[in-house]
């Protein structure tokens, strides 16, 4: 199984790529999650991308393109992986189609998540997420809060940073400007699948596995 999981920041990637993970038994790679690991870990990555992650900016595309690289030419994407947030520019999708090429990789399937920014806003406001195991909750649908301890591991449940609102409106700026108009490179190739980011957790889980297996469109 290889799979892009692509769409605006809030609109379900990183929970839908964890339950697949867990699923399909491939590894769930969030750029994301790569950058917060190295903030947490206080290495010269996350020293110079904390800034940049907190005023909802993108980090360099060397580095990203860097990073994804390392990864995907790891054995432990032998079995196929979940791509969760990259690419984001017109830069990192081009520099993947290399990285594909270089791998022979012509497999993979790309899944665009679709939502409205307001929805986006509101579920935003509402996540949080475990410090512990990177459980993702949202407030108003599990009714956790910031004073219960995580549901299945007990860990403290906290609001990203980059999860208030300013920052929010500046990530999705972002990503009308630069990583939407990735959406128009794949389309051209035909390689893009949709699936409406606004259903449940499991209707989506459902329709993406549809595509995964080659059932739907
Ligand atoms: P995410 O968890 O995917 O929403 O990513 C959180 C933040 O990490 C983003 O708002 C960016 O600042 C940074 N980031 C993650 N992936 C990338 C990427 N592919 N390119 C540039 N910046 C990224």
């Amino acid at each position: 199984m290889r799979l892009i999981l692509f769409g605006p920041p809030g609109v379900g990637k990183g929970t839908q790529a964890k339950l697949l993970s867990e699923e399909f038994g491939v590894p769930h790679i969030s750029t994301g999650d790569m950058l917060r690991d190295a903030v947490a870990s206080g290495t010269d990555l996350g020293g110079k991308a904390k800034a940049i992650i907190d005023a909802g900016q993108l980090v360099p595309d060397d580095v990203m393109i860097d990073a994804v690289k390392e990864v995907l030419n790891s054995p432990k994407v032998n079995r196929g992986f979940i791509l969760d947030g990259f690419p984001r520019t017109l830069e990192q999708a081009k520099a993947l189609a290399k990285i594909f090429d270089d791998l022979s990789i012509q497999d993979y399937k790309m899944v665009n998540l679709e939502i409205d920014d307001e929805e986006i806003i509101r579920r935003l406001g509402n996540r949080l997420v475990c410090e512990n195991d990177g459980k993702i909750y949202n407030m108003e649908v599990d009714g956790v809060t910031t004073d219960s301890p995580c549901p299945d591991c007990g860990g403290r449940l906290i609001q990203r940073d980059d999860d208030k609102e300013e920052t929010v409106r500046n990530r999705l700026k972002v990503y009308h400007s630069s990583t939407a108009p990735v959406l128009y490179y794949y389309k051209e190739g035909g390689d893009m699948y949709v699936v409406d980011g606004s259903g449940s957790i499991d209707i989506v889980n459902r329709e993406i596995k549809m595509i995964v297996k080659g059932t739907g469109v």
